[in-house]
């Protein structure tokens, strides 16, 4: 009997990509009032070099086009870290699955997010996540080594919780260390595939993906074997 459902964050409750647009909207207003550049046009061309080249070159080949001095990266990821998400918000349907699970309390819920922790802190308080769930690990706070797939995480939450491996659910959208390090512990997995998500294209290997596929976390309803018939959203 499932006891806890255990969520990824990026990508599986909200669109990644619209907290990076707002880190890069921040990092261009900072540029823009240092230099006197065009914020619209330094913004913009961040999004085409994503696009482009991924996120790991954007700022440097962005100040190179422009022509600025290259040692600005460490201040604008300082600026991109530190800025207060705007427009990012749950998917409806993450927002709905959260209320409910939150009202009928009959699971314990948590979250178990990789990256920065000041930029996943961010993100979280943002999406007012810390009302909405019991746990919430940032893994980064106990060390980059501790990052999915490794075990610790889901083993702490399963302490917390007072539960089996068997008894939890882990819902991720990245096949590449979402749900092997679960699966070996004996967690059941969900892999929400959604049409924007960054990690969509992935295909691996049995082991690495999820013990069952959805397209969205409605899904979850019939999945938990929610009972219908109750509250105003059955
Ligand atoms: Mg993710």
């Amino acid at each position: 009997m499932i006891k806890a459902v255990i969520f990824d964050l990026d990508d599986t409750l909200y669109y990644e990509l619209d907290y990076v647009k707002s880190g890069f909207r921040a990092v261009s207003r900072y540029i823009s009032s240092k230099y006197g550049v065009s914020e619209e046009e330094f913004y913009q061309l961040q999004l085409d070099i994503l696009e482009m080249e991924g996120l790991g070159k954007v700022f440097d080949l962005t100040l190179e086009n422009f022509s600025l001095p290259l040692d600005e990266v460490e201040r604008m990821l300082a600026v991109y870290r530190s800025h207060i998400p705007e427009g990012i918000q749950l998917y409806e349907d993450a927002e709905y699955i959260l209320k409910k699970l939150k009202r009928e309390k009959k699971y314990k819920t948590g979250i178990i997010t990789d990256g920065n922790s000041l930029v996943q802190w961010n993100k979280i308080k943002a999406l007012s996540l810390i009302d909405l769930v019991d746990e919430i690990i940032v893994t980064d706070d106990f060390g980059i080594d501790k990052r999915k797939p490794a075990p610790f995480a889901y083993l702490k939450l399963l302490e917390t919780f007072q539960i089996q491996a068997g008894e939890a659910v882990y819902i991720g959208d990245n096949p590449l260390k979402d749900f092997i390090g679960a699966r070996k512990l004996g967690m059941k997995t969900i892999r929400v595939l959604r049409e924007e998500g960054m990690h969509i294209e992935k295909r691996m290997i049995a082991e690495y993906e999820a013990d069952k596929e959805i397209y969205s976390l409605y899904a979850l309803k019939e999945l938990l074997k929610f009972d219908v018939g109750e509250g105003k959203d059955a």
